[in-house]
C-alpha cells in the first residue's frame, strides 16, 4: 500500500483524489499556487505545499518543482488528475526515474495515443473503425485538396496534437481549403507547439459516445459501459450521462469490444476513455483515446457502483482489477452537469470573483464534486469550473426531474453561473426525448438563451410540471414540441427519433 500520494492538480479533481486517499488511509499531499491558498483542495489535504505563483507554468505545470517536492516529502506516488500533466509522457518518465510511481498509464501508451494521426494508424491496424480520413499529416494544400475531394466535402481539418476542442476547422468546398489549412496550422503551432494537421470526414449530426475502460498491469481489461457526451458547446462537453438512451444492447456490445481492442492496442493500464462519434445508423468511429481519468467519470461510477480513483490507485500498486466483467451491471441512470462561472448571455464569458454565497444541493441521488466553498475565489488563472453536479436515479426520467430539482437548490453569489442555462437545456424537448446530437447547443443557442414567455423555464414556470408533462409525452416528440411552444414550434427536426 502507498503511504503518501502527491496530487499534482487543483480544484474539484484534486478534492476527488484526496477523498479516495482518505478512505484508503493514504496520506494526501496537495500542492497549491499563490491563487489557491484558501482553495478547498489546499484545506482538505493532510499536507499542503506551496508550489509557486498563480500562473500554471510557475506552479501546476512546473515539472521540476513537483518532482523535487514529491521526493523531499517521501511521496510514493503522484496522481496527475486531468489536464496539467495528465497526458505528458516526459512527466511520466521523469516521475518514474525519480523512483516514484505514476498513477496512470505507461509513458509509451500515452505517446502511442498522444498524436491523433498515430492513434488512427494504430486503430486501423487493430480493426477499430476510425472516422474516414488520413492517418498521416497533410504536407501542403494541393495534396490536401486532392485528398478532400476523394473523401468528399465537408471535411474537418484537425491538429494531430489537438485537444480541448481546439485546432479544428470545417471545410465545405475546395476553394476554402488553402486559407483554412494555413490558419489551422498556425493555430495548432500556437496552441500545441506542433503544426501537423490531417483530414477527417466531417460526420453530420453524430452523437459523441465514449466508453470507460480500465486495465491492469497483468493484461486484464474491463469496460464500464458508455457515456453520452453530445451536449457540447464549441466541442466542449457540458452535460454527460450514463448510459446513453441511444445505445441498444447490440450496439453496446460492439462498442465495448472496440474500446477494449483500442486499449489492448497500446498495452494500456489505468482508467482510460475511448471516444467515438456515432451516426444516426448507429455506426461508430474512433475519435481519440484519453489516457487519464476524465471530468465525467462520476456518471460511470454511479451506474456501476465502482470507485474509479481507488481502482486507479490499486492498479498503480500492481494489483489486479478488483472485479470481473460480469460483476458489474448498469444500474439506473446518471447525469452530470458542469457548473461553470460564466455568463451564458454574454457569450459565455468567464466570470471571476469571490463566492460570497455557496450553497450546494443535496438529498437523494445527489453528488456534488466541488473545488470551492463559500469565500473561495474564482480567479482568472484557471478553468472556471466551480463544481460538478451528478445525479443518480433508477431511470432517466427521474434523473432529469432530479437534475432540475437539484439545480434549483443551488445558490451561488459573487460570480455569474451557467445554472439557469443548464436548467433550460435539461428541460428542453430534445434533451428530454434524447433526441439530440453534438450540434444541438450551438444550433439552438438563440432559443436556449431566449428570455421571452414562449420558452420553457422563465421564472414563473414550474420546471418540474413541465418536465413531467414532457416525459408523459416523450414517445411522440412532435406532441412534446407542441406542448412547449404552442403553435410556435421553433425546435428544429432532430435526427434521433
Ligand atoms: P479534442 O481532442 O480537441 O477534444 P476530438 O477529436 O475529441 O478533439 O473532438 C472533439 C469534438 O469535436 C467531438 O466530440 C465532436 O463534437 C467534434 N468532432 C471531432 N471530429 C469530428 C468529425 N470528424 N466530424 C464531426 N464532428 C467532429
Amino acid at each position: 500500500m502507498f503511504n503518501k500520494i502527491l496530487i499534482a492538480n487543483r480544484g474539484e479533481i484534486a478534492v476527488r483524489i484526496i477523498r479516495a486517499c482518505k478512505e484508503l488511509s493514504i496520506t494526501s499531499a496537495a500542492i497549491y499556487s499563490e491563487a489557491d491558498t484558501t482553495a478547498l483542495h489546499t484545506l482538505l489535504a493532510d499536507e499542503a505545499y506551496f508550489i509557486g505563483a498563480a500562473q500554471s507554468s510557475e506552479s501546476y505545470l512546473n515539472k521540476e518543482k513537483i518532482i523535487k517536492l514529491a521526493k523531499e516529502i517521501g511521496a510514493d506516488a503522484i496522481h496527475p488528475g486531468y489536464g496539467f500533466f495528465s497526458e505528458n509522457a516526459d512527466f511520466i518518465n521523469e516521475v518514474e526515474q525519480a523512483g516514484i510511481t505514476y498513477i496512470g498509464p505507461s509513458a509509451k501508451s500515452v505517446m502511442m495515443m498522444g498524436s491523433k494521426t498515430a492513434a488512427r494508424q494504430l486503430m486501423k491496424q487493430h480493426n477499430v473503425p476510425i472516422v474516414p480520413g488520413t492517418t498521416s499529416p497533410i504536407n501542403n494544400s494541393i495534396e490536401g485538396v486532392k485528398i478532400a475531394k476523394e473523401i468528399g466535402y465537408p471535411i474537418l481539418l484537425k491538429a494531430s496534437a489537438g485537444g480541448g476542442g481546439k485546432g479544428m476547422r470545417k471545410i465545405s468546398e475546395a476553394k476554402e481549403f488553402a486559407s483554412a489549412f494555413e490558419a489551422t496550422k498556425r493555430e495548432a503551432l500556437k496552441s500545441f507547439a506542433n503544426d501537423e494537421v490531417y483530414i477527417e470526414k466531417y460526420i453530420e449530426n453524430p452523437k459523441h459516445i465514449e466508453v470507460q475502460i480500465i486495465a491492469d498491469k497483468h493484461g486484464n481489461y474491463r469496460h464500464v459501459f458508455e457515456r453520452e457526451c453530445s451536449i457540447q458547446r464549441r466541442h466542449q462537453k457540458i452535460i454527460e450521462e450514463a448510459p446513453s438512451s441511444f445505445v441498444d444492447e447490440e450496439t453496446r456490445l460492439k462498442l465495448t469490444v472496440a474500446a477494449i481492442n483500442a486499449a489492448k492496442a497500446c498495452n494500456y493500464y489505468n482508467a482510460g476513455t475511448i471516444e467515438f462519434l456515432m451516426d444516426k445508423n448507429k455506426e461508430f468511429y474512433f475519435l481519440e483515446m484519453n489516457t487519464r481519468l476524465q471530468v465525467e467519470h462520476p456518471v460511470s461510477e454511479y451506474i456501476s457502483g465502482l470507485d474509479l480513483v481507488k481502482e486507479q490507485i490499486s492498479i498503480a500498486m500492481g494489483n489486479k482489477i478488483s472485479f470481473e466483467q460480469n460483476d458489474i451491471k448498469i444500474n439506473g441512470h446518471s447525469i452530470e452537469c458542469r457548473i461553470y462561472a460564466e455568463d451564458a448571455e454574454n457569450n459565455f464569458m468567464p466570470s471571476t470573483g469571490i463566492l460570497t454565497e455557496y450553497s450546494a444541493p443535496s438529498g437523494p441521488g445527489v453528488r456534488v464534486d466541488a473545488g470551492f466553498k463559500r469565500d473561495s475565489e474564482i480567479s482568472i488563472y484557471y478553468d472556471p469550473l466551480i463544481a460538478k453536479l451528478i445525479l443518480w436515479a433508477p431511470d432517466r426520467s427521474t434523473a432529469i426531474s432530479r437534475a432540475l430539482r437539484a439545480l434549483d437548490e443551488y445558490h451561488i453569489s459573487g460570480v455569474i453561473t451557467n445554472i439557469h442555462f443548464l436548467k433550460k437545456v435539461i428541460a428542453s424537448p430534445p434533451f428530454v426525448s434524447g433526441n439530440f446530437d453534438i450540434t444541438y447547443i450551438d444550433k439552438q443557442l438563440d432559443i436556449l438563451l431566449k428570455k421571452s414567455t414562449d420558452l420553457i423555464l422563465n421564472e414563473e414556470e414550474d420546471a418540474a410540471a413541465i418536465v413531467s408533462a414532457l416525459l408523459k409525452n416523450q414517445t411522440k416528440s412532435s406532441s412534446v414540441y407542441k406542448l412547449i411552444n404552442g403553435n410556435n414550434n421553433r425546435w428544429e427536426e432532430q435526427l434521433y427519433e
